[in-house]
Order: C-alpha cells, then sequence, then structure tokens
C-alpha cells in the first residue's frame, strides 16, 4: 500500500534475510551479476529463497517475487510505474537476460500494476482475478481521502482472469481469495517446487495492512483470509507478504490470532452503535501496537468497512 513508513526497519530485515536469517539463503556473489549484488547493499534489497526464485523490493514499494526459468520469468506482482526501469533492469540482471512472461497482479493497486502496460502492450500474459480486471477497468476514488486512480488502458488490463483457481504449465498454482481481506479480487501464487506462497497486501508483516473498503476490503474479510491461508501452507514454507520480511506459518497463526481479537473487538463496538473516532479512541489494538505501529488509520478503516459490510442500511 500507499503508506512509506518503516522502509528502513523493512530494508534491514530483508538486508537481514540475504545474510543468513532463517528464511533466506546467502546471496553469493558468484550466482548474481555485481549490479544485482549492489543493489542489495545499496537501496533495493533482493532476497533469494531458491536458486530460481527471489524476494525483491525497492524503496517505496511492494514486495515482488520473480521466478527465473529456460522458458523466461514469473513475476508476482510488477511494483509501481515509477520503480519500472530499475525493476527491468534487476530483472534482466537476476534471470540473465530473461524477459518476464507472465506477471500476476495479486490485486489492482498501482504498487501491483506499474508493469501492465508495457507487459501487455508485449504479448505477454497478465493473469489476475476477475474482479482486479474489473477494477483496472473503472476510475476509482478513494472515499477516505479523495485519492483518485485511473482506469488503465485496455492493453495494460489483465489478459487472462481466472474465478476460483489455476495452473501454469510450470506447476505454479494460483487462486482467490474470496475473504475480501484488503480487496475483493486478492489472488495467492503458490510455487510448489520452491514451497513459497506469495500472497501480496492479504498479509502485512510491516506496520498495519490498509483496509480497502472501497473496493471490497474488510476486517472480517482479514480475519478470514488468516485462517484460510493456514490450509496453503505447511511448516517449511516461506510466505511472501506484499509489506516486509517473508514470514512462516508460526508467523501467519500470530496474525491470525491478532485479527481475530481485534474483529471481536470492534464488532462488539459497532454492536453498541460506536462510530469510527469512538473505535481509535478505544484503542483496540493496543497490545499489538508497540510491534505493528500506530494504529489509528488502520483502526478507522477497518471500522468503516465494518459499516461497508455489517450495516443494515449499507
Ligand atoms: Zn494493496
Amino acid at each position: 500500500m500507499r503508506e512509506q513508513q518503516g522502509l528502513t526497519l523493512t530494508r534491514r530485515h530483508l538486508l537481514k534475510g540475504v545474510v543468513g536469517g532463517a528464511a533466506g539463503v546467502v546471496l553469493g556473489a558468484s550466482r548474481v551479476s555485481a549490479a544485482a549484488a549492489q543493489a542489495v547493499s545499496g537501496s533495493t534489497s533482493v532476497q533469494r529463497l531458491a536458486d530460481d526464485l527471489f524476494v525483491l523490493q525497492f524503496p517505496g514499494e511492494a514486495n515482488l517475487v520473480l521466478q527465473t526459468s529456460a522458458n523466461g520469468v514469473v513475476l508476482v506482482d510488477g511494483g509501481s510505474a515509477k520503480a519500472a526501469d530499475p525493476l527491468m533492469k534487476m530483472i534482466g540482471d537476476l534471470s540473465r537476460g530473461g524477459q518476464v512472461q507472465t506477471l500476476f497482479n495479486t490485486h489492482w493497486h498501482p504498487e501491483q500494476t506499474g508493469l501492465n502496460e508495457a507487459l501487455g502492450k508485449a504479448g505477454k500474459t497478465i493473469i489476475s482475478h476477475e474482479n482486479t480486471r474489473l477494477w483496472l477497468s473503472t476510475d476509482i476514488t478513494w472515499s477516505w481521502n479523495g485519492q483518485q486512480f485511473k482506469r488503465l488502458p485496455k492493453v495494460a488490463q489483465p489478459n487472462k482472469t481466472f474465478y476460483t483457481t489455476g495452473k501454469l504449465d510450470s506447476g505454479i498454482r494460483y487462486g482467490y481469495i474470496p475473504d475480501a481481506a484488503h480487496t475483493d479480487g486478492d489472488m495467492y501464487v503458490y510455487f510448489p517446487t520452491q514451497n513459497v506462497l506469495a500472497v501480496g497486501d492479504v498479509l502485512s508483516n510491516q506496520g498495519w495492512p490498509v483496509v480497502d473498503w472501497q473496493t471490497g476490503g474488510w476486517i472480517g474479510g482479514i480475519a478470514g483470509a488468516m485462517q484460510r491461508l493456514q490450509a496453503l501452507a505447511n511448516d517449511q514454507t516461506r510466505i511472501v507478504p506484499g509489506r516486509g520480511p517473508v514470514m512462516s506459518l508460526a508467523d501467519l497463526k500470530v496474525q491470525a490470532t491478532m485479527y481475530a481479537t481485534i474483529y471481536d473487538r470492534l464488532t462488539t463496538l459497532l454492536n453498541k452503535g460506536r462510530g469510527p473516532s469512538e473505535a481509535v479512541a478505544a484503542k483496540p489494538t493496543k497490545e499489538f501496537d508497540a510491534q505493528m505501529g500506530n494504529p489509528d488509520e488502520f483502526v478507522r478503516r477497518a471500522f468503516e468497512s465494518l459499516w461497508a459490510y455489517l450495516s443494515p442500511d449499507a
């Protein structure tokens, strides 16, 4: 999402992973080009999860997952448009000149869809849930801050959509996360050989998530998705969130408990007739704030999302 707080923290976590953290594999200089290795020590992070699978993070950007193969590159999310040039350069470095053949959009946000136009014009495959394509084909304004998003030109819209699940010839599986956690078009991509699960902004491991109720996300969906994702992972699965360091199933379970608690508290406040400002004042996330950061925007959006989903006049 859009907030840029905590970037330094993220980089530190990712770099720790690169240098030999539990989730990472040491990024040997012999395995990547000098340019890519230099980027690790500069403003961009590369974390290798397997010989052919990387998590990329550019400053202020969402996590991207890149898989290289003889048949080209598969990319989960494309960063924002302003990151396109350095991203394409890094993809070229990591894949030794390979080209992106398949791009997944885990949802419609600009931080996921910045490469769509270039790849669409090049005739590449862009996969998303059908709801994501629909959001990308319409103008959107966020009610809470007036931010506007222009629809993408047809060529930049996903050209291969699905409703439930799908599979690439290479064995990569993907599917809908129908809880509407972050948006109503959320999807996962699972790499079975590497046991890596990418879930976009359904999970955040760096600060509170944005609850985009304008396009269908809600706090009950976050709580539900935390349960659903556990069925897709095992103890060895590396789970790549939209923001922050790679997670384990144990990490996911901690978040599942946290969001279930918050959901309960917010619905209790709603049932007592409270409003968003009163929900913020009630500090329903207080024991989690030291780790997750200032919760006010999150709590306000989460509470508003209950109105969208649960109010009788919604
Ligand atoms: Zn997002």
